[in-house]
């Protein structure tokens, strides 16, 4: 039961409870085991369904297996979202997850300084969490190298829609390792997130809680 059944192990169970965590909520339920199988998902879900530990327990679980080795300017796994509030938010997630791991994280945003970010890249990180538009320049100018990605989560999809960001969403899922899994997570499904989804996900899970 609880998020052991999910498939879930060691560091992660333990760093679950201790940040409240205790029975899993349905879409954790529903997306955490085929996230672990490898699977794409879709969901559709709003902010408050518990869809940040969704995709930070399976990507934590793989990358905790992976050590230490990371190359320079990489992410191994790639959080897209639409402001930088949501951002700090969920790289705060992460880490409170990733206690007791190796596990570094940084984040791309605009508005704020860029030598800092492309500083704390240089050595690689394991979890980026990132802006569409200052992460674009950033992989423009090589600073950022995704080409090693192979985690990539699109959160609050529909929203870097609204801002105008889906341009960027696509050139930096082409940035990434081609057989990357991909998650997509968005409140609403208009026609144009139906059609990213079905460029950017091999034959995911759709799961609408
Ligand atoms: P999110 O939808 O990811 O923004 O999460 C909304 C809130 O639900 C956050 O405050 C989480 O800490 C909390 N939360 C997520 N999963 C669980 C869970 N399984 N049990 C209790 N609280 C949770």
């Amino acid at each position: 039961a609880g998020f052991a059944g999910l498939g879930l192990s060691g560091t992660l169970l333990k760093s679950a409870a201790a940040a409240g965590l205790c029975e899993p909520k349905p879409i954790q339920q529903r997306a955490i085991p085929p996230l672990l199988a490898g699977r794409d998902v879709l969901g559709v879900a709003q902010t408050g369904s518990g869809k940040t530990a969704t995709y930070a327990l399976p990507i934590l679980s793989k990358i905790i297996g992976l050590g230490d080795k990371r190359r320079p300017r990489t992410a191994r796994a790639l959080v897209l979202v639409p402001t930088r509030e949501l951002a700090v938010q969920i790289e705060k997630v992460v880490r409170e997850l990733a206690r007791g791991a190796h596990v570094s994280t940084a984040m791309v945003l605009g508005g704020v300084s860029r030598s800092s970010q492309v500083r704390r890249m240089a050595p690689g990180v394991d979890v980026l969490i990132a802006t569409p538009g200052r992460l674009t320049d950033l992989v423009r100018e090589k600073e950022v190298v995704l080409s090693e990605t192979t985690w990539l989560v699109l959160d609050e999809a529909d929203r870097m829609l609204d801002m105008g960001f889906i341009n960027d969403v696509r050139r930096i899922a082409k940035a990434t390792h081609p057989a990357r899994q991909t998650a997509l997570f968005s409140a609403t499904m208009p026609k144009e997130i139906e059609a990213l989804a079905s460029s950017l996900l091999r034959d995911p899970v759709r799961i609408e809680v």
